[in-house]
């Protein structure tokens, strides 16, 4: 039955009470899992890696970001393997507004979303890294619009998410990692927001990732893979998977089954593969255009990247 105090939080407004109702419903739908799932998981997984792995020098990580690449434009692939990504103000902007939502979470007290930004500015200056560097050496200007950004964004978080129950155990930035082949694979994933928690075989746990721009079907095997790394890890799945979008305070939910955890293996499987053959040299790299055309570095001398923009135009 319907956990009904939980379900209907007094002064939610609508927004809040559909995420809410997304999110949660507890004792309604939450699924218990066959006990061997991981070991199933991982061989079918291992199985599909067997070719690969002699190739290996040293433990191959392997995240969502290199996935969702070795999947889309191989070309594009290639291009950027093993060059970091060069910050902006709309890089940095989500990078803060992200570090803002997590300290919401276990602010204690009201902050507004400024205070909230101002703050995660100031941790991500003394994080030293990447963007760090960036805001450190970024025009008022710059600064501005990486505050005023983000500063929107949490503004929209707050308003449209339901305030998180210490009871719901939130977790943030929540690290996955789990060994694959004896170690010889090491998959890799950072889930935004968790809420919940497993008992048993039952699966209690739902995995929230916060996106800017529009929903993409990457994003979805983004959730997908962490859902599997977590499976390999802990033995059990989470129940929920969900892409909050920030600009319009949208969230797309999907429940986890048996099938989608075996497409997420055999998809990771397969992109190890190629994502080893073609760093070897032994795999011609397959010209893929899609959505990522648009922001492509090689745009300019991609006829079929610029065709498929022109034709996407056309509609
Ligand atoms: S423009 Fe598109 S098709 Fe061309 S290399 Fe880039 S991603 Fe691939």
């Amino acid at each position: 039955m319907a956990d009904t105090a939980e379900r209907s939080q007094p002064g939610l407004n609508p927004a809040q009470q559909r995420a809410l109702d997304l999110l949660r419903t507890r004792g309604v739908d939450r699924p218990e899992f066959p006990a061997g799932l991981a070991e199933e998981l991982r061989g079918v997984v291992e199985d599909a890696l067997c070719g690969a792995l002699g190739q290996l020098d040293e433990p191959l990580w392997v995240g969502k970001f290199a996935l969702g690449r070795v999947h889309g434009c191989e070309v594009r692939f290639l291009h950027e393997d093993g060059r970091t990504l060069t910050p902006g103000p709309a890089l940095v902007a989500g990078t803060v507004a992200h570090r803002a939502i997590q300290l919401s979470v276990t602010w204690r007290g009201d902050a507004s979303p400024l205070e909230l930004v101002d703050a995660a500015v100031e941790r991500i200056e003394a994080d030293g890294d990447r963007d760090s560097r960036w805001l450190a050496q970024a025009s008022p200007a710059e600064q501005a619009e990486v505050v005023g950004t983000a500063a929107e964004r949490v503004g929209k978080f707050l308003e449209c998410f339901p305030p998180l129950r210490r009871t719901w155990a939130p977790a943030t930035e929540s690290p996955l990692r789990a060994l694959l082949a004896d170690g010889q694979v090491v998959l890799t994933g950072r889930v935004d927001l968790v809420l919940g928690r497993s008992q048993g075989m039952e699966a209690g746990k739902a995995f929230v990732d916060f996106k800017t721009g529009v929903p993409y079907l990457g994003h979805v095997e983004d959730l997908r893979f962490y859902a599997l790394v977590e499976t390999l890890r802990l033995g059990v799945p989470p129940f929920r998977l969900a892409s909050y979008y920030l600009d319009g305070a949208v969230l797309h939910c999907e429940d986890v089954t048996v099938d989608l955890l075996h497409a997420a293996a055999r998809r990771v499987g397969e992109g190890v593969r190629k994502l080893v053959a073609l760093r070897a040299g032994e795999r011609e790299p397959v010209l893929r255009p899609g959505p990522g055309c648009r922001r492509c570095p090689l745009l300019a001398d991609c006829a079929e990247g610029r065709a498929h923009l022109a034709d996407e135009e056309l509609g």
